[in-house]
């Protein structure tokens, strides 16, 4: 494109050129919101590089090392000659090998060729909209929900439909709710246990009262985020929706090695479900990413065949952080909180502040309190408002006790502040 500028200075031909360029996006990338969580956790990284002690609260992984036999495996993937393309769903004993961790772990029946591996989580649950949903098709979603979920369902051109849910009802979905948000465009709900942000945990028999309602519905799928599995503190074992017979069939398992085993930058995510949909992935997949990292892949596998025997370390010490965010946290005055059955964050309600100020600066929202307790405490957080819910700020535990016990005492004096 040819634009006649004159004499007009660089900078103000650079940024009419961009805004050109942006109103000549797509309509799909321009009503995309970008994700929140890691806008946050840029800025405080920013702030680090540039001499701030700034405590990052917003992380939404674990900070442990990979576990090493599993970091052994990708050295030998490398000097081994694992260089070349794998197949699409993923290398044939890596999905045997996920087969069998949902056989063991979850008493879930897959075939391999029911298992397609991806680059993490997020893109399975990317592949899977985009499998499902057509224009115009609406996807439940119960609030608060996980930042992607939204925009991912628009970009497969579908309708999000946020459903709130209450602190006093543990933020879990009830199936009046359920049945009130679907209509006959739904066509799929998006469940996540453990939940992140709110760290609610479903039963089965809470499942099944969910699958009652869906059971009406039966063009309705269930996609079932389980990614936060192994980070559950309430002792029962991990329900899944593909467990209940009414959904067996109509059901997508999205889980992964990111947060189990310490393994998020690897991008290894696995899914299963019906053998259709899951070759619709498969067939996805291959016209746009072809394979997730053959190297990552190979590490992948060790981590799932060593079972549950590399993660206990990480579960004890999110247990412990868990207790000690607890404590400190109701220490602070003013803050509404629903103890996470799962995950590794706390979702205090903090809207009695909202009202308040503090030097000059008032408080009217999620965001401004994230944004004074950065400035004034030098602690990153998500706002509530990123995940649904605008009462509630999200704070993740994955950090050291101390680093931890440091943000409170920080936190504590700028919420003192706030009159
Ligand atoms: N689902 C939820 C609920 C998550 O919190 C995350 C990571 N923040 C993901 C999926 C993405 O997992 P992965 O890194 O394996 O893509």
């Amino acid at each position: 494109m040819r634009i006649r500028y004159g004499n007009v200075p660089a900078i103000i031909r650079r940024v009419k050129l961009e805004a050109i360029i942006v109103d000549q996006l797509s309509l799909r990338v321009r009503s995309l919101s970008p994700s929140r969580t890691i806008a946050m956790n840029q800025r405080a990284r920013a702030l680090r590089d540039s001499g701030v002690d700034v405590i990052d609260l917003t992380v939404g992984e674990p900070d442990f090392p990979t576990p090493e036999p599993v970091r052994e495996a990708a050295k030998r993937a490398i000097d081994e000659g694992n260089n070349f393309y794998t197949p699409v769903a993923g290398y044939n004993d890596l999905r045997e090998a996920v087969s069998r961790k949902l056989e063991r772990e979850n008493g879930l029946s897959y075939r391999p060729s029911s298992v397609m591996v991806s680059a993490g989580a997020k893109h399975c649950i990317t592949n899977s909209l985009l499998a499902l949903v057509d224009p115009g098709d609406e996807v439940v979603i119960p609030a608060p929900h996980w930042v992607s979920y939204c925009e991912l369902v628009k970009i497969a051109g579908g309708i999000p439909v946020s459903v709130p849910t209450l602190a006093s009802e543990g933020y879990k979905l009830r199936p009046e709710s359920l049945a009130a948000a679907m209509s006959d465009r739904t066509k799929a709900i998006i469940l996540c246990s453990p939940s992140n942000p709110s760290g609610a945990v479903y039963s089965r028999p809470e499942l099944e009262l969910l699958a009652s309602v869906l059971a009406e519905r039966p063009r309705v799928w269930a996609l079932s985020d389980e990614i936060y599995e192994h980070i559950d503190y309430t002792g029962l074992p991990h329900a899944s929706p593909a467990q209940i017979p009414i959904l067996a069939e109509r059901t997508i398992v999205v889980n992964g090695v990111s947060k189990a085993y310490a393994m998020t930058g690897w991008r290894i995510g696995y899914l299963a479900g019906p053998a259709p949909l899951v070759k619709a992935c498969i067939d996805l997949q291959g016209q746009m990413t072809t394979n997730a990292s053959s190297i990552a892949q190979r590490a992948a596998f060790a981590a799932l065949e060593s079972g549950v025997t590399l993660i206990g370390g990480m579960q004890a010490a999110f247990l412990r952080r868990r207790s000690l965010v607890l404590e400190r946290a109701r220490e602070l005055p003013g803050l509404g909180l629903v103890e996470p059955e799962g995950a590794f964050y706390i979702f205090p309600d903090v809207s009695s502040y909202y009202g308040k100020s503090a030097g000059g600066k008032a408080i009217a929202s999620s965001d401004d309190l994230a944004e004074f307790l950065l400035e004034e405490a030098r602690v990153a957080i998500v706002p509530g408002s990123a995940f649904g819910d605008d009462h509630c700020l999200r704070l993740s535990f994955a950090s050291s006790d101390e680093r931890l016990a440091a943000a409170f005492d920080r936190m504590g004096e700028a919420f003192a502040k706030l009159r």
